[in-house]
């Protein structure tokens, strides 16, 4: 079996799954040889406590780069917040040589490459959740799940195998799941901070309650 079709783990640079996902990349492959243009792994130690889980990777941002929400306009939020609440440190400067490190926590993306027009289709959502599911899988430490949005929140309730009428996505809602405690959290994208559907404030308010639980564990 190729590499690239591994059944679990991690996708290869040249996953097949997605034949809608494989066209767009090798599009861009041709467009910016110099991009990362592959399915963007995940940010971050693996003995990690906390899990972030955001959509998809950017066109000019992660897929450019190679590292999640790095460069893409949202990581501008994300990162500054995780390094308040002592989860980074470093300069994230938007480059994934930047030296910028994630501490106690890890970045990844419901859907590893980028979809056309940021909107991956349900199947393709459903294809990759076996990479989030090995993701989680080989995290030892792993006791908070931060989930950027709805898709991300869905597909992680898919992923553990649990009924999404008993854990509602809603901003600031928090959720026991066994070992296991869900932040859910609108996504830090340019279309809500720039309508106010996310402040600045209801962001950090997440990772306030984060780094309390985190603590007290
Ligand atoms: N970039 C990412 O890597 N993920 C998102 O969800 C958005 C931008």
């Amino acid at each position: 079996m190729s590499a690239s079709l591994r059944p679990s783990g991690k996708p290869g640079r040249d996953c097949p799954r997605c034949p809608r996902l494989v066209a767009f990349r090798q599009l861009w492959r041709k467009q910016e040889p110099d991009w990362f243009n592959a399915p963007v792994p995940s940010f971050g130690p693996i003995d990690a406590r906390l899990l972030i889980v955001g959509l998809a990777p950017g066109l000019r941002g992660a897929n450019r780069t190679g590292r999640p929400f790095t460069g893409d306009y949202a990581g501008d939020l994300l990162y500054a917040t995780v390094k308040e609440f002592g989860f980074a440190q470093g300069d994230y400067q938007a480059h994934p040589d930047d030296r910028f490190a994630l501490i106690d926590c890890r970045i990844t993306n419901a859907v590893r490459c980028v979809p056309p027009e940021n909107k991956p289709t349900p199947e393709e959502i459903k294809t990759c959740r076996q990479f989030l599911n090995a993701t989680m899988a080989e995290m030892p430490n792993l006791r908070a799940i931060v989930t950027l949005g709805r898709i991300a929140h869905e597909t992680f309730i898919a992923a553990r195998g649990v009924k999404r009428r008993d854990y509602p996505f809603g901003h600031g809602r928090e959720h026991a799941m066994g070992e296991l405690t869900l932040f859910a959290s609108y996504h830090c994208s340019r279309y809500n901070t720039s309508t106010g559907v996310l402040t600045p404030e209801m962001f950090r308010a997440v990772f306030a309650k984060v780094r309390n639980f985190l603590n007290a564990a």
